[in-house]
């Protein structure tokens, strides 16, 4: 058995954040990233714009401070400032897993070697309880319908974390309950993709992506005898903790759908300096690719932004 090197700690780099639209985690070029690029989750593509900020105050409504114009662009800032620290906020949805990422990520392994090792006393249901209650930032989810008792555990891990989950294969008579589901835990949200009464294709993968570290997949559904049967090993529950291996099915099986359901779409988004242009954007590079070669670009995207350059990679690497 090869030994452990603990140089591989310095190799330790969890996910800084998310993109807006459908919460694909993004790989660390772009989560600090100056330069536009293509999001690995719903491709929509961010464009930065030239206004700088100075404030050590983050706000995600900058209209409401004071706008000054400088001589590199615009500079907004609001008040309270306290000095001149220039601000680099990350690209997207910031994902804060406390003051000990590395501690952390060691109470997820341990739950995941248990998840792997499921026990009388530790069976598959009970370590799900865990790894809910563990996520310290946020919780992605897409499953194949629920039940109340399942439901009742993610409003009780909402409490204390933030929970993105699409539903499909809903059963009709639960559909109701979700009703109260914004008032009783307001940071759970759901989005539902179709019922059991629909007849064209729904989601059927079923994962669930812990802060970006770890990530359970299999296939239960997300109900409580489900789980049950798990433990007498009649469903397969995997557990992944290899980070890259996260972020690739996070970004390829919860955010396209997460996207796909979002209520009431823009085509584009404006949030603090970015210009976020999504596929169905007619300006989109994916778009431009079957219009006529001469489609004039519009002034808001830079024409140096290469947005009208069909198969060009983006600035970051993936
Ligand atoms: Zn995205």
């Amino acid at each position: 058995m090869p030994g452990f090197d603990i140089s591989s700690l310095v190799e330790f780099t969890p996910p800084a954040s998310r993109c807006w639209l459908c919460l694909a985690l993004l790989p660390p070029g772009m989560a600090s990233s100056t330069k536009r690029f293509r999001c690995p989750g719903c491709n929509s593509f961010y464009v930065p714009s030239n206004i700088t900020v100075f404030s050590n105050t983050i706000s995600t409504t900058p209209e409401v401070g004071s706008v000054l114009v400088g001589g590199s662009g615009t500079i907004l800032s609001w008040p309270p400032v306290y000095g001149s620290a220039v601000v680099q906020p990350v690209v997207g949805r910031k994902i804060s897993i406390g003051a000990e990422p590395m501690a952390h990520a060691v109470d997820l392994a341990e739950l995941a070697v248990q998840l792997r090792e499921a026990s009388g006393e530790n069976p598959p249901l009970r370590v799900l309880m865990k790894l809910l209650l563990a996520s310290r930032s946020f919780i992605h989810i897409t499953s194949f319908n629920f039940d109340e008792f399942t439901l009742a555990l993610l409003e009780m891990a909402a409490q204390g974390t933030s929970i993105a989950a699409t539903f499909s294969g809903v059963d009709p008579k639960r559909m109701g309950v979700l009703g109260q589901v914004p008032a009783e835990a307001p940071s759970l949200e759901c989005r539902v993709e179709g019922t059991r009464a629909d007849t064209g294709d729904q989601n059927h993968g079923k994962l669930i992506v812990i802060d970006g570290l770890l990530a359970v997949i299999g296939s239960p559904n997300l109900t409580r005898p489900a789980w049950r049967k798990a433990a007498m090993n009649m469903e397969i529950v995997e557990v992944v903790t290899n980070i890259s291996r996260v972020a690739e099915l996070n970004n390829r099986y919860f955010s396209p759908l997460w996207k796909r359901l979002q209520p009431a779409p823009e085509t584009r988004y404006s949030i603090l300096n970015w210009t976020i242009v999504t596929p169905e954007d007619p300006e989109h590079p994916d778009q431009q690719k079957g219009a006529a070669q001469e489609a004039p670009m519009k002034e808001e995207i830079e024409p140096s932004s290469g947005l009208d350059s069909p198969g060009e990679p983006p600035d970051v690497p993936a």
